[in-house]
């Protein structure tokens, strides 16, 4: 099941398709964190040093859609009962293997955050042009 996904309007179907695929595969409800971006949104982290780029695939591209999406594992990690989006590495590490398993099977070319060399991302994903 995807979470809030109101946070996909705007955003390319490919990557729609490629989280819905993703959440059939994990053994937890993905939440979508963040879809398209404002520019006014962008200048803010970029001088929050929490995005190094101008140029992000959240904003809209020449095609009029955003080409990337953040996605979290939601799952009850502090056992108060409640489920909450994760920050865990472990759990991004696992959840990378179904966003490229449902990649290949839908033929969506798509690049992790999490496998930058540096300023790892682990939410991140954006299609490949
Ligand atoms: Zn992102």
């Amino acid at each position: 099941m995807i979470l809030k996904p109101e946070r996909l309007n705007g955003v390319h179907p490919d990557l729609g398709r490629l989280v819905a695929r993703a959440a059939e595969l994990a053994p937890w409800d993905l939440m979508i964190l963040e879809g398209l971006r404002s520019i006014s949104r962008q200048q803010m982290l970029f001088d929050q040093k929490a995005s190094r780029t101008l140029h992000s695939k959240h904003l809209v591209q020449p095609d009029g859609m955003g080409h990337a999406i953040d996605v979290a594992p939601v799952l009850d990690i502090d056992g108060d009962g409640d489920r909450e989006a994760s920050w865990h590495w472990p759990h991004y590490n696992e959840l990378a293997v179904y966003m490229k398993r449902a990649a290949a099977e839908l033929g969506i070319r798509v690049r992790w955050g999490g496998d930058w060399e540096s300023f790892r991302d682990g939410p991140h994903w954006e299609l490949v042009p």
